[in-house]
């Protein structure tokens, strides 16, 4: 029985191993298969620009051509029969083997970025593809690497994402420094973003300005230290070391300042001043605009010696583009700011001065006129030379009451009284009261019927300016003459400003070009069609009268068409919603 079971253990045995050596004898095969592929095709392999090796399917190396010994520090007789795993160890992971397998006998290639070993233990990042190799049958019976040695590509890929960063940074506080019109705020800005972006453990930038009486004089700001610091030490000098800085010429960028032959040779310090900060690495960048003017210098120091790269002298030298052309729209927007407080300031003292004179003015031609009467010296022509003088005066005197309002206006200090005002009551009232001091024009006064009177909530010396100086240009710019169609409405006519009250000014006159349109509530501006008119006038009224109503929280505008007349309406809000109009009668 025993021995009967002892021969048929003896025959399995034999079976199992007679199907061993059949699997080895395949494998031998394979071996010899791919062997005898690959080492056919040395010489192209060879040539071939990338690390080469064929795999059996259990990892045993048959193939490794000239790159791969380059690549690995490994001849390929050194490694041939050895398992890939020991030969080249990487950080290929169990998960990624698998997959790699599992790909392969898809029929599949598989591509992966890892670490491999190299024979003298240094790692690199490497590319690599794998594919099957199949025989006659289509069994899968070998591996096929290439592998791509990514160091290169890995340090360029750095090199451009720290390239980009650089450009976004200098870009982003350019952004930054061109929203800021502060030049000091401005320069300190700039002053830190360089020191940290550059590596320094301190900055400076030293500028120059001009003040008020044009002389110039050098400020600065520091970064990374407390200015108490620097206090004692007096201004860089155009010195050896500085000048090329100061005059614009070139960046500087010393490994150890204290080595340069131009350092320390300028009386009386010959080496670093005592408890001067200790730079050894310094990076100098002038800040100078397209136009070759100089604006100052951006200083950097470290402790240690060859701190700064290339890299930190590109980011100094990109920000002090940008800082040059940040503080050139700095200096010109303080320049504008001042010119116009000397103009308001102007404005406001000459109108101020033109008041005096043009009241007494007025006041004379008033005595003059009882006197011309009284005395028997009353003609025509008297009255009317009398009368013109009061006509121009009160022109003049206008034109001063709008300069005097504007120059208010600019430092906000145009006020407005508030009081209850009948609208209707009140243009009806200017327009009686101008019918007569106009010849060649009829002013008709229409109003919407209200049930309780127009009132606003406003200033009623205000309000008639405004309405007057509509009635004026529309006298003024329709000089053939004709009629001025005043009316005043419950919600505009249209019916667009409910809970308000509108006043209507329409002329038939020279009208507005529809270029000009837009911009006539602008200071200063006039019409296009008035220049080739004689029609006299600044570009002020307009804008004042916009302010008033604006003050009211009211609306003003004006359709026009040239050549055909103007209408201006201005509505503003009624002081009770209780107290609307109801029915229209026109
Ligand atoms: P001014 O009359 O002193 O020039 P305004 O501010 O009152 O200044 O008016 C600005 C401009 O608007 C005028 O120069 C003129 O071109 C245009 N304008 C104003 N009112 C009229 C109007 N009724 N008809 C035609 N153009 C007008």
């Amino acid at each position: 029985m025993d021995e009967a079971k002892s021969k048929e253990q003896l025959i399995d045995e034999v079976r199992s191993l007679r199907q061993r050596l059949a699997e080895v004898e395949a494998l031998q095969n394979q071996q010899d298969q791919i062997e005898k592929i690959f080492n056919s095709q040395t010489t192209i392999l060879d040539a071939v620009d990338e690390a080469v090796i064929v795999t059996q399917l259990d990892g045993q190396i048959v193939y490794w051509n000239l790159c791969a010994q380059e690549l690995y520090g490994w001849s390929a007789a050194e490694v041939l029969g050895r398992n890939i795993v020991d030969v080249t160890p990487s950080t290929m992971s169990r998960a990624q083997a698998i997959e790699v397998m599992e790909r392969l006998r898809s029929g599949e290639k598989w591509s992966g970025e890892f670490e491999v070993q190299r024979r003298d233990g240094l790692a690199f990042p490497a590319l690599v593809t794998n594919a099957p190799i199949r025989d006659a049958q289509n069994n899968l019976i070998g591996i096929i690497g290439f592998s791509e040695d990514l160091t290169k590509h890995k340090e360029l890929q750095a090199k451009l994402r720290e390239e980009t960063e650089t450009v976004e940074t200098i870009n982003r506080i350019g952004q930054l420094l061109s929203a800021e019109l502060d030049l000091q705020r401005l320069v300190q800005t700039v002053t830190d973003a360089a020191t940290d972006l550059t590596g320094a453990e301190f900055g400076a930038f030293f500028y120059n300005v001009i003040d008020e009486r044009g002389e110039s004089y050098t400020l600065y700001t520091l970064s990374g230290v407390s200015s108490d610091r620097f206090a004692n030490f007096p201004m860089p000098r155009n010195t050896d070391i500085f000048g090329p800085t100061f005059r614009g010429e070139a960046v500087i960028r010393l490994e150890n300042v204290q080595l340069d032959p131009r350092y320390g040779q300028n009386a009386p310090y010959t080496g670093m001043p005592p408890g001067h900060l200790p730079v050894v690495s310094y990076l100098a960048v002038p800040v100078s605009l397209r136009s070759g003017e100089i604006l100052g210098g951006l200083f950097f120091g470290h402790s240690q010696p060859g701190v700064f790269t290339a890299r930190a002298e590109r980011i100094a030298v990109g920000l002090a583009a940008q800082t040059a052309i940040a503080m050139d729209n700095a200096r010109l927007y303080q320049q504008a700011q001042q010119a116009i407080r000397t103009r308001d300031e102007f404005l406001s003292l000459a109108a101020h001065e033109l008041k005096t004179p043009i009241t007494s003015i007025l006041g004379y031609v008033q005595v003059l006129q009882r006197r011309v009467q009284q005395e028997s010296l009353a003609s025509e022509r008297n009255e009317r030379a009398l009368r013109t003088i009061a006509q121009q005066a009160k022109r003049l005197n206008q034109l001063i009451i709008s300069l005097f309002d504007l120059s208010r206006l600019q430092i906000g200090q145009l006020a407005i009284e508030r009081a209850a005002v009948d609208l209707r009551e009140l243009v009806q009232r200017i327009v009686d009261e101008m019918q007569p001091t106009i010849e060649r024009h009829s002013l008709i006064f229409r109003a919407d019927h209200f049930e309780h009177a127009p009132i606003v909530l406003g200033d009623p010396l205000r309000l008639e300016q405004v309405v007057q100086n509509l009635l004026h240009n529309a006298v003024k710019y329709s000089p053939d003459g004709g009629v001025i169609d005043v009316r005043v409405t419950r919600d505009g006519a249209d019916g667009q400003h409910p809970r308000h009250v509108c006043i209507e000014i329409a002329d038939g006159g020279i009208g507005i070009p529809a270029e000009s349109l837009p911009y006539v509530f602008r200071r200063f501006f006039r019409a296009k069609n008035v220049e080739q008119t004689q029609i006299s006038g600044v570009g002020v009224g307009l804008y004042v009268a916009k302010e008033i109503v604006t003050l009211h929280g009211g609306t003003i505008n004006v359709e026009s068409t040239e050549g055909v007349g103007s209408t201006f309406h201005v509505c503003l809000p009624l002081k009770d919603t209780s107290e609307r109009g109801s029915t229209i009668t026109a």
